[in-house]
């Protein structure tokens, strides 16, 4: 079997953590299988690197970010693969240009476009662990870039894909995916099995134990994913294609306090508004979510949308510059967005309104609306966010009773 397997930064935030995880890979290694195994940087440094960065120009180039960025994975991986040498298994670390792990150019967003697999098969049929740094790539200045924060699961399933692996197996500090942040929600349960829909759901709407890019992936290639935990051996999540029989009503509650809504108040109420603004920010590569638009009256109509916190500066001024036809232009960086997202949803009317009921019981305001097929977001106060997130858990009964 061909296994990839891939380890975040707390598993290797240590000497002891990374010998753990190398004698992980060595017993599948030592069973006939040929392993290829995915880093982030250690614990908190990508984080370490950000500050240092920061504490020398507050708004440092993408391109030198991503350039900075790199020496975070190509450390761990260089130290996983002497750990593994010192265990006495032949093992080799790679970078994204030594792999050649061709990516889109945008810095710090990156997509990957293609992967050259025959290094990796090269040193795999010679025995080798091979062990990949996560996150980055290399587009076509021969440029590194890097795939946005938590993208070494997008590695993994990238490599998984193109490597045509029998499993890709995602280990992490926590046993699986549960049904809300563990650290947010104290009753929150694991779930066995979780669809690729809703997976891509949750990590999109703020449960960061998956890269929502790596679930899009996963899904286009048919990758079956596991996410469990590296510090015990307790049986993960399984994220698959759904079958019917598996549709729950609700299947889990995400919470993201990385939001920030701007409203731009006294438009004109004329055709082209929203487009005009909207196409101006995204020329500008800022991406939107929810989006509101209000009743015209007089003449005037406003519209508010979410962005995330990093984006909601630069948004504000994209617009003063673009636009001088409307009254006032609001920021708030307080708000949060908690959603309930579950595949059994669409066949089921009063889902939201108990969402609703159970915010409504807690006496917290409700400021914006969006829903799909299978999930519900509202918008709220951020500090409101994990009592609202720990009341809905607890209305739809999701948690070990
Ligand atoms: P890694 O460094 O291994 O990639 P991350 O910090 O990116 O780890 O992701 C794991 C974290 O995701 C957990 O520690 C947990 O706090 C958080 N998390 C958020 N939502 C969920 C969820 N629904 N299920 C499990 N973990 C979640
Ligand atoms: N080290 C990167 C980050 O912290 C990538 C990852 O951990 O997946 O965002
Ligand atoms: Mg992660």
């Amino acid at each position: 079997m061909l296994i990839v397997k891939k380890f975040g930064g707390t598993s290797v935030a240590d000497k002891e953590r990374i010998f753990n995880v190398a004698r992980r890979c060595i017993e599948d290694y030592q069973k006939g299988n040929d392993i290829v195994v995915v880093l982030s940087a250690m614990g908190k440094y990508t984080d370490e690197l950000i500050t240092m960065a920061k504490d020398i120009n507050e708004i440092p180039p993408k391109r030198e970010m991503d350039m900075l960025f790199t020496i975070g994975e190509q450390m761990s991986v260089a130290l996983m693969a002497m750990a593994m040498n010192k265990l006495g298994v032949p093992a080799i670390s790679l970078n994204a240009f030594q792999v050649a792990m061709h990516t889109t150019s945008v810095y710090g967003n990156a997509r990957i476009k293609r992967i050259d697999s025959e290094r990796i098969r090269h040193e795999l049929e010679h025995r080798k662990i091979v062990i990949v740094t996560g996150f980055q790539g290399v587009n076509k200045y021969d440029d590194y870039t890097t795939l946005g924060r938590g993208g070494s699961d997008t590695t993994a399933v990238a490599l998984a894909a193109a490597l045509n692996a029998d499993a890709c197996e995602i280990y992490t500090d926590v046993d699986g995916v549960y049904t809300a942040d563990p650290r947010k929600v104290p009753t929150a349960r694991k779930l066995d099995v979780v669809t690729y829909d809703e997976m891509l759901e949750l990590a999109t709407l703020g449960a960061g134990v998956l890269h929502n890019r790596s679930v899009e992936l996963a899904k286009k290639f048919g990758v079956q994913l596991v996410v469990r935990s590296s510090l015990n051996t307790t049986e993960g999540t399984v994220v698959k294609e759904g079958s019917k029989m598996e549709k729950m009503l609700v299947s889990g509650v995400a919470g993201d306090s990385d939001t920030a809504r701007i409203a731009i108040i006294g438009l004109k109420d004329e055709p082209g508004v929203a487009f005009k603004l909207f196409n101006s920010l995204a020329k500008h590569n800022i991406n939107k979510d929810m989006i509101l638009q209000s009743v015209g009256r007089h003449g005037t109509k406003d519209i508010s949308f979410t962005t995330n916190e990093d984006s909601a500066d630069e948004a504000a001024k994209i617009i003063s510059e673009n636009f001088s036809e409307y009254e006032s232009l609001d920021v708030n960086k307080e708000v949060a967005k908690v959603s309930i997202v579950g595949a059994g949803m669409q066949t089921n009317a009063g889902v939201a309104a108990k969402m609703f009921e159970a915010l409504y019981d807690e006496n917290i305001n409700i400021r914006m609306i969006s829903t799909s097929e299978i999930r519900v977001t509202v918008l709220i106060n951020e500090k409101n966010l994990e009592r609202a997130m720990n009341a809905i858990h607890e209305k739809f009964n999701l948690g070990d009773n």
